[in-house]
């Protein structure tokens, strides 16, 4: 990510002009190179926050082709939030004053798919995994309540719900956002053309 300025709307599209360029095989691997590596010895000033699944085939550089010290990521399977995930986020406002944040939840996710089974009468997984089900399930119950049925719309709900989470478990957030200081997207990548497709959007269009 070169030269952004530090704006909710400037950031936000270049995500998206990185999203496109990895789409068509055009990535431009930026802020790779000895000089970048030397730089940032000073210190961080990444443009965004991101909370993705910990998916091995969802990494968050790549697919945004953005390079060293661009990104500040936290990554946990479904995107769950927990009150370590909150922290990391709220360091990120307030100490590094990222303008952006972007929740992606993606296609095929497995914690979706896990809790959609569970809540069908399937299996429901013993020991920590239980948690990834408990995060999710009232997503998917949000979802069902809206006549939504499909795992792609599970995923799609699922992001949202994290969105709205994000925003109302951290009080900085909510102070941020009312000075138009930070925007925040939930995003839904998918695995079959590699479009990281837009959910909901606060802050920026
Ligand atoms: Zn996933």
């Amino acid at each position: 990510m070169k030269n952004v300025e530090r704006t909710p709307q400037a950031v936000w599209e270049a995500l998206k002009e990185g999203n496109e360029r990895f789409i068509q095989y055009r990535a431009e691997r930026p802020n790779q190179d000895p000089t970048r590596r030397y730089e940032l010895r000073a210190g961080q000033s990444p443009r965004a926050v991101v909370l993705s699944c910990s998916d091995s085939r969802v990494p968050v550089e790549m697919i945004f082709d953005v390079g060293l010290g661009d990104l500040f990521v936290i990554r946990t399977a479904g995107e769950i939030l927990d009150l370590a995930v909150l922290s990391s986020l709220e360091y990120a406002l307030e100490e590094l004053k990222v303008p952006m944040v972007v929740v992606m939840g993606h296609e095929s996710c497995g914690a979706v798919k896990a809790t959609a089974d569970a809540l069908d009468g399937g299996h429901i997984p013993s020991g920590l995994q239980r948690v990834l089900v408990e995060k999710v399930s009232p997503s998917i119950l949000v979802a069902k309540s809206k006549g939504y049925n499909t795992i792609e719309d599970f995923e799609r709900e699922h992001v949202i719900e994290t969105v709205d989470q994000v925003i109302s478990r951290s009080p900085v957030m909510q102070h941020r956002m009312a000075t138009g200081d930070v925007g925040i997207v939930g995003l839904r990548y998918r695995l079959t053309d590699s479009v990281a497709e837009t959910v909901i959007t606060q802050g920026v269009e």
